[in-house]
This record gives C-alpha cells, structure tokens and sequence, in this order.
C-alpha cells in the first residue's frame, strides 16, 4: 500500500530488493487470480507462475496462439514528466499493450514490466508527501490490470537516467483465428470503435494547462491520460469471426489505415462525414491525431454489426476498394470532392 512507509530511513535508502519486494506485495494482494479460497468465478487463470521465480510460467488452453507484444514508452517522447501524472504514465503504458492485443482479438493473460527511473522517482517527493512516483505510477498501471484481469507476472526494476517503462503483454487466441491487418478484401466495410480525436485534443488542452489540470477540466483530458483498450469489443469481433482484418488506432487513422491496406494489398476510402469524432475535435485530429486506441477493422458487406458492442459505438467510415496503379491507397471524401488521405499519424525517426 502506497503511503503506509513511514520510518524516513527505510523510504530514503530503499535498494532495488526493497522495491521489489513493495511491487510484489502490491500484485499479490491485488489482482494475481491465482485465489486460495477458489472463489473467484473467473475462468483458471494461464498464469501458473508469476512474481518470485526465475520466469512467470503460462499455460494456454489446448489449441490456442500466444499472442505477445511489447511497447516502450519514454519520458520527453511518450509522455511529459511536468504534464503527465504518474498514474496516467502507468495506464497508458499498459493500455497501449492491452490495446494491441484487443487489435489481434486476443484474451490478455499476463503483462510484464521493465522499469528504468531516476532514484529521485523512486522516494517521496517531500517530507509531508511519503507517495513516491512509482508507487504512483504502479496505482494506475495495476488499477487498468485489475480491470482488465491481466496479472502483472514479472518485470525488471534498474536506476535510470531517464524514467523509461516498457511492457510486454502476452494474450491468447484460438489457433489461427486471430484478428489481422491482412485480411480486408475488396468490398469489405470499414469501422471503427468508439469516437475519434479526442486523445489529440485533450493534449492540446494538456498542453495549455501546462500540466496543472483543474479538477473541472478532468474529463477534457481523460481521452488522453487514461484511454481504454478495446478488448471486449476485439474479443467479440474475433470469437463472432465478425472481422476480416483489425488494427489498434495508436498513430492516428491516416497512418494506421494505410497500414492495414498495406498489409491486405488493398486500397480504401473513408467518408469524412461518417467519421465519428469526438465531442472538441477536429477533422485533422480525428485523421492524424493517434493514440485513441479504438479498433479499426474491416467486415465483409453481409456481416450484420450491432451498433454497439460492450457499451461502445460501432461506426461504418468506409469501404475498402482495389488497389488501383499510381492511386493513393487510401482517399478521403468530402463534401468539397475526395482527395488522397496521405499518413500524417505519428512517425519516429521522421
Ligand atoms: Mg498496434
């Protein structure tokens, strides 16, 4: 429990062992499902092993792929030390995992954690306030765990000169039914999750606030700070084998849908006046902004959809075209005419 250290010499001199040992009491009594009592109605979880050996130990279902992924986030690239709350970086490090595997239709079983921060991170930050970073940081990662029922089963712990935290999820799926980027054919529909936009906007608000977000203007910024992976709605798609091909919107539309045509060989269009956007965006934000972290998915023309699924809009925005020699492969339509939709999402090393 965060906050409970009170003897100074214990929270100054807190070695690597120390912390481990907090990070491990706060998993066990938190959210590993492995539960003496056999109450727990959850299915058995694939986690058979997590904290304290030398490996977490995983067992999947017969017939079924593990699906693993990894995402690495940086402060003064992923997120603003002076803007970001600790426990915002914490969801939306784990977020970002969990939504990759919402993306494959994958169940998540286990996510780990390599951390590497700064000392001053890792003690409180006055006398009067014993919360340290991490611990911060901890509350909001195991909070969307919890969630989201994916234990956390090991990780790694180093002093840093930079506070650096990459995840690896590990998910499952049935054998060769996972939800791709190289399925979407010719005719198929194009959807998305939820509303779009909103991620880039509520940064630019951060950015205005410079950080300090008065309680009224919480909800302005929840888009970006805590945005919620879409695994119900990826395990729906997946087991109704309602999708042909899927993919996470973590670099903005313009970006990832050119992936997804990339991938299946295909072209696309999206109608901007289906887009659903969210409530201050703009049009540009919606198209280029990244980080919503909806699903973008394609069925074919026949697939009844619902209008929404766990409590989150389905939209139609388009349709997926042949691909077409020296055409771009992805155009928008507008009431002004349709025009080539060119990636502008997030690029590294661009
Ligand atoms: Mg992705």
């Amino acid at each position: 429990v965060p906050g409970k250290q009170t003897n100074p010499a214990v929270n100054r001199g807190r070695g690597e062992l120390a912390l481990i040992r907090q990070l491990r009491d706060r998993v066990a009594s938190g959210i590993v499902s492995r539960t003496a009592t056999g109450v727990a109605s959850r299915p058995r979880s694939a986690l058979r092993l997590g904290i304290g050996d030398d490996c977490a130990l995983l067992r999947l279902r017969p017939g079924e792929d593990l699906a693993v992924t990894t995402d690495l986030s940086i402060a003064g690239r992923h997120f603003r030390l002076d803007w970001h709350p600790p426990q915002a970086v914490g969801h939306r490090s784990l977020a970002r995992g969990l939504s990759d595997l919402a993306a494959m239709g994958a169940r998540p079983i286990a996510a780990f954690l390599s951390l590497g921060l700064p000392r001053e991170l890792t003690v409180p930050a006055s006398r009067r306030n014993s919360l340290t970073w991490m611990s911060l940081f901890l509350d909001g990662l195991l909070a969307l765990a919890s969630a989201q029922n994916t234990p956390l089963a090991g990780g790694d712990l180093a002093e840093s000169p930079l506070a650096v935290a990459d995840i690896v999820l590990a998910g499952a799926v049935p054998r060769g039914r996972a939800l791709l980027r190289s399925g979407a054919r010719p005719g198929d529909l194009l959807y998305v999750t939820g509303a779009l936009g909103g991620s880039a906007a509520a940064l630019e608000r951060l950015e205005k606030l410079a950080g300090k977000i008065p309680k009224k203007l919480a909800f302005a910024v929840a888009p970006h700070l805590y945005p919620q992976p879409r695994i119900a709605q990826g395990l729906w798609l997946q087991r109704r084998g309602a999708a042909t091909a899927a993919i996470d919107l973590s670099d903005g539309i313009s970006t990832d849908l050119a992936h997804l045509c990339e991938e299946s060989g295909v072209a696309a269009e999206v109608d901007a006046a289906l887009l659903p956007i969210h409530p201050g965006a703009t049009l540009d934000q919606a198209l280029n902004g990244g980080e919503d972290y909806e699903l973008l998915f394609t069925a074919r023309p026949a697939m009844r959809l619902p209008r929404s699924i766990a409590g989150v809009a389905i939209t139609r925005i388009g349709r997926i075209l042949k691909p077409g020699s020296g055409q771009p492969g992805v155009i928008l339509l507008t009431a002004q005419g349709s025009r080539a939709l060119e990636p502008h999402g997030w690029q590294h090393f661009s």
